[in-house]
């Protein structure tokens, strides 16, 4: 097996548990794309094993000392809960990192597992990785690759074609799950991610549970998910707003597939910066508003931009909140951490003169576990603030 040097001092993020080397902790030595390689401290003394990645600034992913297909099934193991709960058949079976199998996203849509690769590692293993998710993961008809994620470039690896089937069955144009009394229609050829935001189904409950009796703005809705639970929930209307036509039609097609209900619902296909100016020209006011909003932040060097543009949606949406009314935020850009967020939170309410409490905080589900020496892995923040005037 090949070894990878490291310089003097960089062992020790290593040895803390971190599953990154970066390029400039390497001092000497080369593999292949994939490679699995021996990670050394320099002094020659073996600490590690990890996938080379030749074209990425995350030079070594460390990996256990374990089979792959004995990781997946762990992995798939520790999910065994969701699978005795008939309420969601959507679930994430492996969480990349985390669940000790860096830059593998493994999820479940009704049976349909769909995956993204995105380290060099794990795409030089996805034929091992596909035959171990239909033999352990409960109920699996199918394993099928998503190629169109931007991470793959960075690691020098193909993005297309955008969507493959690696075994088993081909899925429906639209595979349709449950999550906590709510149906959905799942795009897994064209969607965003795998094609669902699995990650806020907790904030998703949370938000429904709060929105009782509500006039609800869901901005930035994507396939309706915060809207439908404010809706399934007993909000009086739902406003959905999102800059994707094609998200919006399946946001509609969503609607129609739950019981019926009083709620009004209208769809507005907008920038929400834009939207939220509007209203506020209007004077148009809600009970409940919610900000879901894409990565403003992919890097720590975008950080102070993107919280511009948080503080921004922010302070027009409390600006638009009726008296005691809620404010459900959340970021997902992993470079602001839950501190920072709130931080911006606070100055947008000092600058919209409304006092505001703490509610909730939400965070990705147990599906999602966040590795305890892995900071990086906890990119998804929310917090639900009520309005104490
Ligand atoms: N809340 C959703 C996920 C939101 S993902 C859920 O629970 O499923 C972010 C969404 O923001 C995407 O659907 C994207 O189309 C939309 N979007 C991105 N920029 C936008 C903008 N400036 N205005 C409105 N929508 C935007």
């Amino acid at each position: 097996m090949k070894t990878i040097r490291l310089r003097k001092g960089r062992e020790r993020s290593v040895l803390k548990g971190h599953p990154w080397v970066f390029s400039g902790a390497v001092e000497g030595g080369e593999a292949a794309a994939g490679e699995l390689v021996e990670v050394c401290d320099s002094k020659g003394e073996k600490i590690a094993l990890g996938w080379y990645s030749p074209a990425s600034q995350i030079r070594v992913r460390i990996v256990p000392d374990a089979p792959i297909a004995d990781l997946i099934a762990e992995a798939v193991g520790r999910r065994a809960a969701f699978y005795a709960d008939d309420a969601v058949t959507a679930i994430r079976l492996v969480n990349a990192e985390n669940d000790l199998i860096p830059g593998v996203v493994a999820d479940c849509y009704a049976g349909h597992v769909v995956c993204q690769f995105t380290s060099a590692g794990a795409d030089a293993r996805k034929e091992e990785i596909a035959d171990a998710l239909m033999k352990f993961a409960p109920f699996c008809q199918g394993v099928s690759e998503r190629c169109d994620v931007d991470s793959r470039a960075k690691e020098g690896l193909a993005t297309e074609p955008a969507f493959r089937v690696l075994r088993g069955a081909e899925p429906p144009e639209l595979v349709e799950i449950a999550e906590n009394g709510v149906k959905f229609l799942v795009d897994v050829r064209r969607g965003h991610k795998t094609g669902f935001y699995l990650d806020q189904r907790d904030a998703r409950a949370t938000v429904g549970r709060l929105a009782n009796g509500a006039d609800v703005l869901n901005c930035f809705c994507y396939s309706g998910g915060f809207g439908l639970f404010a809706r399934a929930c007993g909000a009086a209307s739902v406003t959905q707003v999102d800059i994707s036509a094609d998200a919006l039609a399946l946001a509609k097609k969503n609607e129609a597939l739950q019981h019926y209900c009083g709620t009004a619902m209208e769809y507005v296909e907008a920038d929400v910066f834009q939207f939220l100016r509007k209203c506020r020209d209007e004077g148009r006011k809600f009970d409940f508003i919610v900000l879901d909003p894409p990565k403003f932040a992919a890097t720590k060097g975008q950080l102070m931009k993107a919280a511009r543009g948080y503080k921004d949606i922010n302070l027009l949406a409390m600006k638009l909140l009726k008296p005691y009314g809620t404010l459900a935020s959340f970021s997902c850009s992993g470079a602001m951490d839950a501190e920072f967020f709130r931080t911006v939170l606070a100055e947008a309410a000092e600058d919209a003169h409304r006092p505001f409490q703490i509610v909730a905080h939400t965070h990705a589900g147990a599906d999602h576990p966040v590795r305890l020496s892995f900071p990086e892995g906890e990119y998804l923040k929310g917090v639900v603030l009520r309005s104490i005037t």
